[in-house]
């Protein structure tokens, strides 16, 4: 199915210079696609960015979007506990979404959760490759489709995990 190419893009608020900081305070301006305009604010990536580990979600949730961090709502918490199974310390690799801005549609008076089109997803891209681009992972791990899609192609299907480089064990501190 064609999808209409999205003129508008996050590529316009990159900050000059690639450093984390810089990527951070460059976000929360962006007005790339039209998600920023229901959102609370942009939802930037969070963690060790040295750790060589990036775990790539879809986008912000209710409570990230209110907080300001990602992964801290209810697929958060999920996360956390296959964190603690897995033996990862979650403070020891950098989590981030493909998309940054929470996208939702009111049921009554809750904000329910809505997938990004491709558009919006393509026009985010910018902010995850720069992350990428930055932080040099040896490992990405995608958290569903959508990360996916964003890394390797809107084509993507299923669930898959990509990583360059060897994979290593990640321990607690
Ligand atoms: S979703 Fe991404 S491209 Fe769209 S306004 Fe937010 S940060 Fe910018």
């Amino acid at each position: 199915m064609a999808t209409a190419k999205n003129t508008r893009s996050a590529e316009d608020f990159l900050p000059g210079e690639l450093t984390y900081p810089a990527l951070v305070k460059a976000a929360a301006g962006c007005k790339g696609c039209d998600l920023y305009k229901d959102a609370t604010q942009t939802v930037f990536g969070e963690g060790d960015i040295d750790s060589g580990v990036i775990f790539i979600g879809e986008q912000p949730g209710d409570e990230e979007d209110k907080l300001g961090h990602p992964f801290v709502g209810p697929a958060g918490k999920l996360l956390d506990r296959a964190f603690v199974e897995a033996g990862i310390d979650r403070n020891s690799v950098y989590l981030t979404n493909a998309v940054k801005h929470f996208k939702w549609k009111p049921r009554g008076k809750r904000r329910i959760h809505e997938k990004p089109r491709a558009s919006e997803i393509q026009a985010c891209e910018p902010w995850l490759h720069s992350e990428i681009i930055l932080l040099r992972p040896r490992i990405i791990v995608c958290l569903g489709a959508t990360a996916a899609q964003a890394l390797l192609g809107s084509d993507f299907r299923g669930q898959r995990c990509v990583g360059s480089g060897s994979r290593r064990r990640m321990r607690n501190n």
